[in-house]
């Protein structure tokens, strides 16, 4: 590959970087083009200054101010982008070889299609994404060769394992011999809390992950395994795979990152380190191996693996996510949008962590009896996002 000029969306954040720390790795073959963030501004310009960004993408007139005002130099200012829009548009830069999507939740969608829809190579963070538009995604990257690579820890072990033939962007059809894929999860921080103690966790032990260090709003999904859900709805649309042949199996220890099983009785299995810039450094170097920092493990050390079955009834959120995806493309919108909006007013202190699941069954049935447009562009998919968030948002003051 020639050197990859990276865009990453979302630098500021957890996969942002950890983005960052592996390009820096890199500097022979990869350089950083462009940037952006919606908050600690601060941070982005230190980040702009270190890596020699050309572009910084910033929401609004006032984070540009900001980010004027904190940038030191020495050397040019970068130039600095402003909206939603420019998002996109940066996104789609003829000079951006490679789009790291990792803005959280469905904000990202645009920019994450967008880099899509002009072939770029994605290395795809945002799950909500292809949640909310999993169909229309995937067929942005089939019909403009662009290079899809899951970033997700769970779909890069899955992509690791599946037959090398298979590896090409945005599959239609599941891979030959492939009988199922299982799926690995924590279980979360309150996998063995009891039951009664639930309606009272705060925010902050929703988001005390015993294994990965994430972003808030993904950690408190994987507490309530909405992350899980997610990300079967995920494996769904990146491996074309039917929703009864992926299994989610809880794996506590978080070192097999997910498993692709066989045909013929043979399960291959990734396993490493509980670190992101394993399956960062997969997707930036593709289809070589490259340093990511991360140590070895020492399996010896670790002594035991384990597996169970998820609890459906300590993690109703999980059952909800199988629901909306047999049920069709506008209740996984809605389920993603609720979540969304049930996640801010809980890490707000506006609701109780047991009342996440409650809004978004209630604004999934609210739904169910609407009529939905075809959902093929993606102004369908917002205008429904938008709408299950007014639901979503209407119930959480109910609870609140
Ligand atoms: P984070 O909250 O740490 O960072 C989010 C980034 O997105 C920040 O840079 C923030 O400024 C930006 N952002 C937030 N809202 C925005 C908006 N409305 N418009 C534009 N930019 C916005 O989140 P994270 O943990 O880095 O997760 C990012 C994505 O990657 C999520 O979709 C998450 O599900 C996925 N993911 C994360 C991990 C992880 O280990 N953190 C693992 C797998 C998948
Ligand atoms: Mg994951």
């Amino acid at each position: 590959m020639t050197h990859q000029q990276i865009c990453v969306l979302g630098s500021t954040g957890s996969i942002g970087e950890n983005t960052l720390d592996v390009i820096a790795r890199h500097p022979d073959t990869m350089s950083v083009y462009a940037l952006s963030a919606h908050s600690r501004i601060e941070r982005l310009a230190e980040q702009a200054l270190a890596t020699r960004a050309k572009v910084v993408v910033v929401p609004s007139d006032s984070a540009r101010s900001r980010f004027l005002l904190a940038w030191t130099g020495p050397g040019p200012v970068p130039e600095l982008r402003v909206g939603s829009q420019a998002l996109a548009d940066t996104a789609a830069d003829p000079l951006v070889t490679t789009v790291m999507a990792a803005i959280v939740g469905a904000a990202g969608l645009p920019a994450a299609l967008s880099a899509a829809k002009s072939g770029k190579r994605v290395l795809l963070a945002n799950k909500e994404a292809l949640v909310a538009a999993g169909g229309l995604f995937m067929r942005a990257v089939r019909e403009n060769g662009a290079e899809l690579l899951p970033i997700d820890s769970e779909h890069n072990a899955i992509f690791q394992c599946m037959p090398q033939g298979s590896r090409a962007a945005a599959p239609t059809t599941p891979a030959k011999g492939v009988r199922r894929l299982l799926l690995t999860a924590s279980g979360g921080p309150f996998r063995t809390t009891p039951l009664a103690q639930l309606p009272d966790v705060t925010p902050d032990q929703a988001c005390a992950h015993p294994n990965w260090s994430m972003g808030r709003k993904i950690s408190v999904d994987s507490a309530t395994m909405l992350n899980k859900g997610l990300e079967v709805i995920e494996a769904h649309w990146l491996f074309a795979m039917p929703v009864n042949q992926i299994q989610v199996v809880v794996h506590p220890q978080s070192m097999v990152h997910s498993m692709v099983e066989y045909e013929d009785g043979s399960i291959l299995a990734q396993i490493g380190q509980p670190d992101m810039r394993t399956p960062i450094a997969y997707g930036l170097g593709f289809p070589e191996r490259i340093n990511s920092g991360v140590g070895l493990l020492a399996l010896t050390a670790l002594g035991r693996l384990d597996f169970e079955e998820p609890d459906f009834d300590r993690f109703p959120c999980l059952r909800l996510s199988f629901d909306a995806l047999r049920s069709g493309q506008a209740a996984c919108v809605a389920l993603n949008a609720a979540n969304e909006v049930a996640v801010d007013c809980f890490l707000n202190g506006q609701i109780r962590y047991t009342e996440i699941a409650g809004v978004i069954e209630d604004c999934l049935d609210r739904m169910e009896g609407m009529s939905h447009p075809e959902l093929s562009t993606l102004d369908d998919v917002l205008a429904l996002d938008a709408q299950a968030r007014s639901i979503a948002t209407g119930l959480c003051h109910l609870q609140g």
